[in-house]
């Protein structure tokens, strides 16, 4: 047999030269191979794409898992704006940074499809892409988000959202910053009369109606039952009054569809102008306006207790019947024509319909007496400020106005009671009731006289401008009167 057998020279058999490594290297090769059937196996088990680049960006397949993957990949690689994405991907790794993220969307078989890009620097001065498609779980984060955020019924912004993004504006500075509180008029009685079903509705089209006048730019949220709350930056007061007046017209236009379930809205808002934010202050200021803006209003449940208190006064004269009505109408005008604000405007509404309320305090004798009223019975019908101050308070429907109440008979001069203010320390609330109660006053009869013509009133109230009356208010009186 020859010394060289064919086993020794392959390196098998006990006569190969190699036989000393030979087992070591068979070790080593068997491990490899296991090594390489695990990533094989690995790679097919990523349902990543992998590419490999090297440093400038040029892109490589890698790996076996590419082939199930290769249409998906072909279109990948056809888009120039994914491969702009990938390529500065790719640039951003640097020494520093060894992996970098980002991500793109790709219409799949006409379905929009999220994917995720891992870079990674090798050692071998390549990097490794790895791009998964995260549709699932991204659509699946969008939906949790959108519940946890959102209100269902509505869509827009829930309490506890509203609440966070109010917290985050805490003490930051913040400029021209608006809040605007709107709550339902008597969704109860449409629940009670109509059914949920429709109260959904009414509320849904409520909603829909605030995003329609605001926009994308404000942040609407559904803040209570029936009650929404809006953060609007960067605007002025007089675009919340705009706001404010279109919501009033879009309402209207929606009562007046065929069919159409009526629909009444209380509004109030709140501006901020500079400084640290204080959101609670701020959505208080805003909540009380709305429901100074409520009492006014025909259709709410809560504005029917001050109504029954002021049927309950009418029914027993101590307020002339269609006097309020009669004097808000004017009041509305003159104010307008000051360019006050709507808080400013609901507020004389609210005074002109309240201001005599601590007359139920006055006893008969005095408040029906044909004749002039004594010294002594003018000090008593003079308290009727200051209980009806008392009263408003303790009613908690009217607190927001007590101090007015109380301020109605200041003269500009400053001879008026209970305190004798002067000129502008009287509330300008309080100074436009003054012409306009003193010339209803005057056109009506009084249990001591009889009507004057309108042409001596309103010469009467010319008389005392700037003495009984504020001149400004007199002036706008005046033009009222003329138009
Ligand atoms: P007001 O004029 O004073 O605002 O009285 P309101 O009847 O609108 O009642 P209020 O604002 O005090 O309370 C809200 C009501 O809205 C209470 C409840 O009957 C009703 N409500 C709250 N959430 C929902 C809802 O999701 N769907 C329906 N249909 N009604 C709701
Ligand atoms: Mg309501």
């Amino acid at each position: 047999m020859s010394k060289y057998s064919r086993e020794s020279i392959i390196g098998l058999g006990e006569s190969s030269f190699r036989k000393n490594y030979y087992p070591e290297l068979q070790e080593k090769i068997i491990d490899l191979e296991r090594l390489n059937l695990r990533n094989e196996a690995l790679i097919r088990a990523i349902p990543d794409i992998i590419l490999i680049s090297d440093l400038e960006g040029n892109l490589m397949p890698f790996g076996s898992s590419l082939r199930r993957e290769k249409k998906l990949l072909d279109q990948m690689l056809n888009t120039q704006r994914i491969l702009s994405v990938l390529e500065s991907c790719v640039k951003k790794i640097s020494k520093e940074q060894k992996s970098v993220n980002c991500s793109f969307m790709l219409d799949v078989d006409q379905e929009e499809r999220h994917f995720e890009v891992r870079a990674h620097a090798t050692e071998l001065e390549e990097i490794l892409i790895l791009i998964r498609d995260i549709t699932t779980e991204s659509v699946l984060k969008d939906r949790l988000r959108f519940m946890a955020e959102r209100d269902p019924l509505t869509s827009s912004y829930n309490r506890w959202s509203f609440e966070e993004r109010m917290d985050a504006y805490q003490n930051s500075e913040e400029q021209n910053f608006g809040l605007l509180v709107l709550d339902i008029d008597g969704l109860k009685v449409i629940n009670d009369t109509l059914g949920h079903y429709h109260g959904d509705e009414v509320i849904k089209k409520v909603s829909h109606m605030i995003h329609k006048v605001l926009g994308d730019n404000a942040y609407i949220a559904r803040i209570g039952g029936d009650e929404f709350g809006v953060m609007l930056k960067g605007v002025h007061k007089m675009e919340l009054e705009e706001a404010l007046a279109s919501i009033y017209d879009e309402v209207s236009l929606m009562n007046q569809m065929d069919g159409a379930i009526q629909i009444s809205v209380s509004v109030g808002y709140a501006f901020h102008e500079n400084g640290p934010i204080n959101g609670l202050s701020l959505y208080q200021e805003a909540d009380n306006n709305m429901y100074q803006n409520k009492l006014l209003k025909t259709s709410s449940y809560r504005s029917n207790l001050v109504r029954s208190l002021m049927k309950a006064l009418e029914a027993r004269d101590y307020i002339t019947e269609g006097h309020a009505d009669r004097m808000d109408e004017l009041a509305e005008l003159i104010g307008r024509q000051m360019g006050l604000t709507s808080v400013e405007l609901d507020r004389i509404a609210l005074l002109c319909k309240f201001h005599d309320i601590g007359k139920v305090g006055i006893p008969d004798s005095i408040l029906k007496k044909p004749g002039k009223l004594t010294d002594e019975e003018y000090k008593v019908m003079k308290t009727h400020a200051v209980i009806g101050e008392r009263i408003a308070n303790a009613s908690g429907e009217l607190k927001e106005i007590s101090y007015l109440i109380m301020k109605h008979h200041e003269r500009y001069d400053g001879k008026g009671y209970p305190t004798g203010l002067k000129g502008d320390e009287i509330p300008i609330e309080c100074q436009v009731l003054s012409v306009v109660d003193a010339y209803d006053a005057m056109t009506n009869d009084r249990p001591y006289r009889k009507a004057l013509s309108k042409e001596v009133a309103i010469e009467e109230i010319v008389n005392h401008r700037g003495s009984q009356f504020s001149p400004q208010v007199v002036d706008a009186f005046l033009q009222v009167m003329m138009r």
